[in-house]
């Protein structure tokens, strides 16, 4: 059996007394953190749950939600981490297809769940009785630590199974990388329920690391968080990023942080080169639920260099351009395929996810330089194809946002009867005088290609965004 320490209470055994979390309220050392979490998952086993249950969790990014997660992993429980955002049609057919045996929640839920899921609210079982086990000391690699839905931005969320192993992988891979201060600072403002979220949790722990958590990821609360908390490190997306970046202009507001971990969908370089003038150590990171988090990240010392990459693969992962069966050239556009011990053997009753080979395919378009440093182009979901020609909505979008004026850009393939599909571009202006239509067209002609220049462009008031901020293409049309 592959066997891990027991995060939390390895760390407990290590550095109890070190600050674990802090909110806006609160801060929980890791020994307090172990001893709430012994209370309740005594509890949570007096009230039926057991080595092997399926809990789903639907809750907010907090102390509490932490607790949960690891009073099941305490109790060898599989923990499905739902999306507080779904709807209830979806968050009933979550719960159906995880086949969960309980709800977790922390407030009055209106959800009208299934009869044969349990509902478990964490502030009403206060007085509820406890049953006691033995606490192991090590986790089982193999077993299934967590069940979550990736973000749902081409379609149908799939349910992607996590091991012990992915996660303890994931941290350690991660580390290699970034290094570890004594000083280091974590914000968690990505959800909980999804990987980038949840991934810092357990570094927490393994790295004996203070993690802040927020539940709002708007600029102003992440600058403040990161100015109370001497915050070192935050993972962030690229509407965030820029919001943070305009705000922060011509302050040393963010002096303190020696990473910005940008991930999650595309990194446009003009924001990339803000950051820089600005003196914003920012990574781009290249990862998914798939992979447990980051799969490749660029290096501190390439950040200037390689400007525009998501790095190599990270300390004992591996990854490939491949066009079908055939390896990639360098700088030859072919299907990103990843392998390591952070990537997941597949999706939940799905088959397989991997190759023979071990190999993931990801379904994202990239290619790696001569020196092996992976540039990440776009989902294969979302490329346009005009004419037999291949266009990146990413591309065009890093144009549009290279306008003063445009602070948020998305493109999409619109049906059209001679070429098939043209691209079409919404953008979100912050000016009260924006380019007309004609004078943005006019901004990408010397910049891209003529087939590529998208033939309207519409001004709006948001983008659709899910629950991690990144931007759906496939509900653009839905704005005409
Ligand atoms: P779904 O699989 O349900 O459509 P999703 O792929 O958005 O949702 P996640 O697992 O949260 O779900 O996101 C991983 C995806 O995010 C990657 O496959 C990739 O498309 C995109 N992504 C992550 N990092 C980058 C990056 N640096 N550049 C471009 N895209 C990225
Ligand atoms: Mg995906």
């Amino acid at each position: 059996m592959n066997q891990i320490p027991n995060f939390l209470l390895e760390r407990v055994r290590l550095t109890p007394n070190r600050i674990a979390i802090a909110t806006d309220g609160e801060e929980i050392t890791f020994k307090d953190l172990h001893n709430r979490v012994i209370n309740l998952a005594y509890k949570f086993h007096h009230l039926g749950i057991k080595d092997g249950s399926h809990v789903s969790v639907l809750m907010n990014n907090s102390i509490e939600f932490i607790e949960v997660v690891y009073a099941l992993h305490y109790i060898g429980a599989t923990s499905i981490l739902l999306n507080i955002r779904l709807s209830d049609d979806e968050i009933v057919y979550q719960l159906e297809n995880s086949d969960s045996e309980f709800l977790i929640v922390a407030k009055s839920n209106t959800v009208k769940i299934p009869e044969n899921i349990k509902l478990l609210n964490i502030n009403e079982i206060e007085n509820s009785k406890s049953k006691e086990f033995p606490i192991k000391s090590n986790f089982d690699g193999d077993k299934i630590a967590t069940m979550m839905y990736t973000s749902g931005t081409t379609g149908f969320p799939k349910a992607v199974l996590q091991t012990y192993f992915n996660h303890w992988s994931s941290a350690i891979a991660s580390v290699l990388n970034l290094g570890l201060d004594h000083k280091d600072v974590w914000l968690v403002c990505l959800p909980m329920f999804h990987v980038g979220g949840l991934s810092t949790v357990y570094k927490s722990a393994i790295y004996g690391m203070k993690i802040v958590l927020t539940n709002k990821a708007d600029a102003h609360t992440i600058k403040d968080c990161v100015k109370k908390h001497n915050v070192t490190i935050l993972s962030v997306v690229t509407k965030v990023l820029n919001d943070i970046l305009t705000i922060v202009e011509g302050t040393n507001e963010l002096n303190n942080v020696r990473a910005a971990l940008l991930g999650g969908g595309p990194a446009p370089l003009p924001l990339l080169q803000k950051a820089r003038a600005l003196n914003v150590p920012v990574y781009q990171t290249y990862g998914m639920t798939e992979t447990c988090s980051q799969i490749a990240t660029l290096s501190p010392e390439y950040m200037l260099s390689k400007i525009g990459s998501a790095g190599k693969a990270l300390f004992g992962c591996t990854l490939e351009i491949r066009d079908d069966q055939r390896t990639c050239l360098p700088k030859e556009v072919g299907e990103i395929v990843v392998k390591g011990p952070n990537v997941s053997k597949g999706y939940y009753k799905l088959t397989k996810l991997t190759d023979s080979s071990e190999y993931l395919y990801t379904g994202d378009l990239g290619y790696v330089d001569e020196d092996g440093f992976l540039f990440v182009v776009d989902r294969r979901s979302d490329l346009i194809i005009s004419g037999g020609e291949n266009i990146y909505p990413a591309e065009i979008e890093s144009v549009l946002l290279s306008h003063p004026d445009i602070i948020e850009a998305g493109v999409t393939g619109k049906e059209d009867p001679n070429w098939g599909k043209v691209p079409v571009g919404f953008v979100v202006s912050k000016s009260s005088n924006p380019p007309s239509q004609e004078e943005l067209i006019e901004f990408c002609r010397d910049k891209i290609a003529g087939y590529k220049i998208p033939k309207e462009i519409f001004y709006v008031d948001n983008l659709p965004r899910n629950a991690t901020n990144k931007l759906v293409r496939r509900e653009l049309l839905k704005l005409l």
